[in-house]
């Protein structure tokens, strides 16, 4: 991921790094190679144009540092900003100070959501936490076996509906397929947090349902998921290779659910990455964490600076 994007850059600055001084044609000539770059890679529009005028500004300005010549101030001016769009601080869960942590998982169907839930309550484990999982995605009803399934491989207990002992009905969603719904995702978030509650895990994490687009009735119940269980942290999760789609995606469910972090799948892939990149710039909320294969151990936490470094390096 982000290699195209990384050599392209890295390229720019080469010419850039050997000349004693900046014209304004050399930092305008920078800042359009700059900017092609992120559109090639499939940053949105509007993050590409506050981070080339933010650079512009800033190579043009008169931070002189005598350390560094003037390409390796541009090199250093462009790291700061990447970072920057890409959240600045590190930053992961924040916990409840009294009773459990709680974490909502939200995003579109196949976003890796299930999967993560697994990665996130392993890596909380490791470090001391007792994290329990809660199905409340009972769209699918797969979904429900395959947080068990991935709760297993965690070693982290999962609270699920008993099937045949809930009320079903039957949904029909706006693309017209037919869904049945067994159970009622709300009643079944509060109770897994009562389980959680009872049984003294510290923190978690409930994963909800997604669909293949964004839709009223998924965001309403995600909306009203939110409500009932009052969570600490929203986590939206998005796949990386979903290209432009990405910040409509974002955008969607900043209005619909709003959440507290990004959590980036699928990293490991190869698309250009670009789009996802923009969604902490577009939604103003930190990139978390970040996915990075199927495995229960391919997670880690997202750092805005390596990142950074790791594009332009
Ligand atoms: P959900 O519908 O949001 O719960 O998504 P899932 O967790 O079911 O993931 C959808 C598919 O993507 C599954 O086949 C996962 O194995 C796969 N997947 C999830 N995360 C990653 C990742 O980081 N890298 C790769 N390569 N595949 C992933």
């Amino acid at each position: 991921m982000f290699n195209s994007l990384s050599d392209r850059l890295t390229s720019t600055f080469k010419n850039l790094r050997s000349k004693g001084r900046l014209t304004e044609s050399d930092v305008n000539k920078t800042v359009r190679d700059i900017r092609l770059a992120l559109l090639d890679a499939d940053v949105a529009l509007p993050v590409v144009k506050e981070f080339t005028s933010a650079v512009r500004e800033r190579a043009l300005g008169a931070e002189v540092s005598q350390a560094l010549n003037p390409g390796q101030q541009v090199v250093k001016i462009v790291n700061d900003e990447l970072v920057d769009i890409l959240g600045g601080e590190t930053r992961t869960i924040r916990f409840a100070k009294s009773g459990p942590t709680v974490i909502m998982l939200a995003g579109l169907q196949g976003a890796g959501k299930t999967t993560l839930a697994g990665k996130l309550a392993y890596w909380l484990k490791e470090q001391g936490h007792t994290p329990m999982l809660v199905a409340a995605d009972l769209q699918r009803p797969n979904a429900v076996t395959q947080l068990q399934v991935v709760g297993e491989r965690a070693g982290v207990p999962v609270f699920a509906p008993e099937q045949g002992n809930v009320g079903g009905h039957d949904a029909v969603g706006p693309t017209g397929e037919g869904t049945r719904s067994f159970g009622d995702p709300v009643a079944v978030s509060r109770d897994g947090i009562r389980e959680a509650v009872s049984k003294h895990h510290d923190v978690v994490i409930v994963d909800t349902a997604g669909r293949l687009a964004v839709d009223a009735d998924l965001m309403a119940q995600a909306g009203q998921i939110r409500e009932a269980i009052n969570p600490d942290e929203v986590l939206f999760v998005i796949d990386a290779m979903i290209g432009q789609a990405a910040v409509e995606t974002a955008t969607a469910f900043l209005d619909g659910v709003d959440f507290t972090g990004v959590v980036l799948s699928k990293l490991d892939g190869d698309a250009r990455g670009g789009a996802a990149l923009s969604v902490a710039g577009v939604t103003g909320r930190p990139i978390m964490f970040a996915s990075t294969g199927e495995g229960v151990k391919d997670f880690e936490v997202f750092h805005p600076d390596r990142m950074a470094s790791r594009i332009l390096d």
